[in-house]
Parts: C-alpha cells; structure tokens; sequence
C-alpha cells in the first residue's frame, strides 16, 4: 500500500523496443487506476518524469516512452528485473463509466496513443457497455508504428484506422499513407451520440477539432489530453497550470469546453 505521495521501488518485469525511439516497459505494480492516468517515474541521480499509463490490468502497468533527454534515456536501459521508483498514480483520466453507452473515436498521433491504449484496453474489456469505437492512429512512418502486435484483435472489437505519414524510400508497406487527419475526415459518422478522446502533437489535436466540428461535434463531446511540463504532480508546484487548471489534478485529460491552450 503506502501513500501515493511517496516514490516506491518497483522491479520492471519487461523492456521492449516499440519503434527507433521508443520503448515499453512492465512493472510489477498492481495499483488501482483509471485509464488516462499517469504516473511518476524515477531513477535515483538521474531524475523523475511524468509518464501516462498505457495498459490497464490489475496485474501490472505498461509505460510506453519515447527517448527524448535524460530520463527518458536511462529508463530505455532498464532491464528484467531492474528496480525503479515510482509514485501516483495521479491526475483525471479518461470518463469512460461516464459515457457508457455511447459510441467512442480515439484518436491518436506518435506516442500520444499510449495513454489512449489504457483507454481502449478498458473498452476491449467493458466492450457490450459501448456503442461503435474507432480508433485512428496516426504515425510518422511505419518504422514508428506503436502496438503494432494489438491491431488483429484491435480490428476484432473496433473500426481501427492507421496512417503513416509518409514512406521512406525502399520501404514495404501497403497501409495508409497519409495524415491521419484525412482518415478523420473521410469517415462518414454522425455527431449524435459521439464521444472523442485524442492525444497528439498540439498541430495534430488542433487540425482534428477543426475537422470534428465540420462533422457537428460540439465542443464538450472532445477530450484532449495535455503533457505540460510538471514537477509535483499533485497541485502544489503549479507548474502545469493551463487557464487556471491544474494538468497534474485536473487534467491530464480535458474537455475541450473547459481548456483551449492544451
Ligand atoms: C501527464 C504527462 C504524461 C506524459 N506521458 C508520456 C508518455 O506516456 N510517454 C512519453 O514518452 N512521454 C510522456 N510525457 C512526456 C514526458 O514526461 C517527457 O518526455 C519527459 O519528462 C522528458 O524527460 P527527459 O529527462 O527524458 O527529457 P528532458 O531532458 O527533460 O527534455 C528533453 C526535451 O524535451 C522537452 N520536454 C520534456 N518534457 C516535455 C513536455 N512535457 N512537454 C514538452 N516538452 C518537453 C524539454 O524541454 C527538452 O527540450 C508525459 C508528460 C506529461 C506531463
């Protein structure tokens, strides 16, 4: 048990490389979450980073982290059986017991469909409370395509639609080349009874809302997700402040209505 508050050494159960810059690991953490929430992940002398959960499972929880400076770096040499610290986890995640009943669009860009995959492992396991999901999943390139081992049984239970931006010479690959933007916009759904949660680079997340609204989705339908920068992450730093929110105890996840500069 223990506080939330306190760093607590967990042993990593699995490092897997998803793509050239990112990577997996498993802890061996049971902790009772919600998906859309995060955690703090520490290695003593080298420093602490926010990160989302991108699994839910009573049984551990996945990270999925792309390598971008310090922390980010030293967490992709962990290995089986390594100890790390941890604490939360924190933040508000994705309102999935409230919106039960409807139908559900992730959308995702790069690493940002980590934090969506808590969301859709809970809707592959709460599946009949949902009406249609779809998920749009965007990528760079192929070599960037995350989870890519989920997709048969994503494509079982959901409309799934994945995109690369663009193709490196001398590469095989017969999906969609595109942004996923395009995908977006070329599927024929309704607003009513829609719910959206998308997590991306802000161009992506901007470009999107302009496409969802053309299709009558309001405003308080979508959820974005935010990744400011952070240190407590539990409202006393008030670093990740967003138009009077706090990332850390309000968000990471939003209502559109409610925060504009995510
Ligand atoms: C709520 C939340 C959830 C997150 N979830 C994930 C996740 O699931 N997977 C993942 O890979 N990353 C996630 N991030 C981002 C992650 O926390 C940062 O990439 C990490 O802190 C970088 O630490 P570092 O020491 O490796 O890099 P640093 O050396 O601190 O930074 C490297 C570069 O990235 C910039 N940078 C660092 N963090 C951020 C940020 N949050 N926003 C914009 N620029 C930044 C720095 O300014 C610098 O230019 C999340 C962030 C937040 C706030």
């Amino acid at each position: 048990m223990g506080s939330k508050y306190l760093p607590r050494s967990v042993k990593v159960v699995s490092n897997k490389i998803e793509s050239a810059d990112t990577f997996s690991i498993v802890l061996d953490w049971k902790i009772k979450h919600d998906p859309g929430q995060f955690v703090q992940i520490s290695i003593p002398g080298i420093g602490e980073a926010p990160i989302s959960i991108a699994s839910y499972s009573k049984k551990h929880i996945q990270l999925t982290i792309r390598k971008v400076g310090n922390v980010t770096n030293s967490l992709s040499k962990l290995k089986k059986g390594d100890r790390v610290f941890v604490r939360g986890p924190y933040g508000s995640g994705y309102p999935l017991e409230e919106v039960k009943g409807k139908d559900v669009i992730f959308i995702g860009g790069g690493c940002g469909v980590a934090p969506l995959k808590g969301g859709i492992e809970y809707l592959e396991k709460y599946r009949k409370h949902f009406g249609e999901v779809f998920l749009f999943v965007g990528y760079r390139s192929p070599g960037d395509i995350l989870f890519e081992d989920k997709h048969d049984d994503w494509k079982k239970d959901f409309h799934l639609f994945v995109s690369v931006d663009k193709l490196p010479s001398k590469t095989c690959y017969s999906g969609n080349v595109g942004f996923i933007t395009e995908l977006v916009e070329n599927q024929k759904f309704t607003a009513k009874n829609k719910v959206v949660f998308m997590c991306g680079p802000p161009i992506m997340m901007e470009k999107t809302i302009e496409i969802l609204k053309k299709k009558g989705i309001k405003e308080d339908q979508i959820y974005v997700s935010s990744e400011r920068l952070m240190y407590c992450a539990f409202g006393l730093c008030c670093h990740c402040m967003i138009e009077g929110k706090l990332t850390c105890l309000d968000g990471p996840v939003f209502k559109l209505s409610e925060v504009k500069n995510f």
